[in-house]
């Protein structure tokens, strides 16, 4: 495509340093709010939409869109585009969930620190006043067995940052290479019972679908090491919530850390209120370094998906 023609529309709530950016590929546009009325009218003529978690882009707004050509979601998340009607007229979507693997995985880190080390414990407790060091008796990483289910792009970083600690890393993914394991130098575990049964410490990184919402359900839980601790920071629904009570209350579980939840915001306040449990508002991806090189990676696609980068325009 023509850079001089490309109209770019940016949803209300795309950043203006993003917006400043999109100005390399072409003309850019801005929605004041997130009203369909509006949206649809002002994406007749326009090549980009870019939006964040919300609006919705319906299929209204798709069929409306008669020059579209891409919708952009600098971010992971693309549950609020109508993926179907996308596809249907060939528009493409494009994300960056490249952006957020270190920043999630280094939360995963800090997160597994603070649970075992009691950190936030002793904190509170020091802020209160109460010098009470015995009661903050806490775990190395090192010498354990961490294992990670999920081996995509946040669960290989962890690996490659646990190592670091002098823990022995499993993994559990059974669409992943065997080739894979062996290059990051982790044991591959065969089935999910395996790993649960072998770790000291369990971190999650599977995507949501059928297959992995309630993957820790009750009986995954029963087939943990007694005590082992437990870190999710993939999505909410990948745990049985209530399970997870029940396991800290029976002591089968020694600690959890959540950065997501099954709603969100969660209402379960019971297990959040447990001592062995610490909690972060869905901070995975939440850094500034993860905006900028969202940035970074959208523009690179688009130019590459509208034919901006010198090869031909992808998908058409
Ligand atoms: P990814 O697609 O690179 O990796 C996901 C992996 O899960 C894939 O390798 C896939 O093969 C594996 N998988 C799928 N089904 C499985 C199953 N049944 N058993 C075992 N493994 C299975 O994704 P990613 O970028 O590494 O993201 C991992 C998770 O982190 C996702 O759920 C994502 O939504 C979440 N995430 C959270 C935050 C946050 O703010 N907390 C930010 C970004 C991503």
């Amino acid at each position: 495509m023509d850079q001089n023609v490309i109209k770019i529309l940016c949803a209300h709530g795309v950043p203006e340093e993003m917006k400043k950016r999109l100005a390399e590929i072409g003309q850019v546009f801005s929605l004041n709010s997130h009203d369909e009325v509006e949206i649809k009218e002002a994406i007749r003529d326009k090549h980009v939409f870019v939006v964040r978690s919300k609006p919705r882009v319906t299929r209204d707004i798709i069929e409306s869109a008669s020059q579209l050509k891409v919708v952009a979601r600098p971010g992971v998340g693309i549950d609020n585009i109508d993926q179907e009607a996308c596809r249907e007229k060939g528009i493409r979507i494009i994300n960056t969930p490249e952006a957020s693997t270190s920043s999630v995985a280094e939360l995963t880190i800090g997160l597994a620190i603070a649970l075992l080390r009691r950190i936030y414990y002793g904190c509170n407790l020091l802020k209160r006043g109460e010098w009470v060091k015995g009661k903050c008796t806490g775990r190395t990483i090192e010498g354990k067995t961490w294992g990670v289910i999920g081996f995509g792009g946040i669960g290989r970083r962890v690996a490659e940052l646990v190592k670091a600690f002098g823990a022995e890393v499993y993994a559990y993914d059974p669409y992943v290479e065997e080739g894979v394991f062996v290059e990051k130098g982790v044991r591959r575990a065969l089935s999910l019972n395996e790993l649960l049964a072998k770790s000291d410490i369990v971190s999650l990184h599977v995507v949501l679908n059928q297959e992995t919402e309630n993957m820790i359900s009750e009986e995954a839980i029963s087939k943990m090491k007694r005590g082992a601790y437990l870190i999710n920071t993939s999505r909410g629904k990948v745990v049985d919530q209530k399970a997870l009570y029940q396991a800290l209350l029976s002591g089968q579980l020694g600690g959890v850390a959540l950065d997501v939840y099954d709603t969100e915001p969660p209402t379960d306040q019971e297990l959040l209120g447990l001592e062995n449990v610490i909690c972060t508002p869905h901070i995975g991806g939440n850094t500034e370094e993860v905006f900028v090189r969202a940035t970074d990676i959208l523009i690179v696609k688009l130019k590459e998906v509208l034919g901006l980068s010198g090869g031909q325009p992808l998908g058409y």
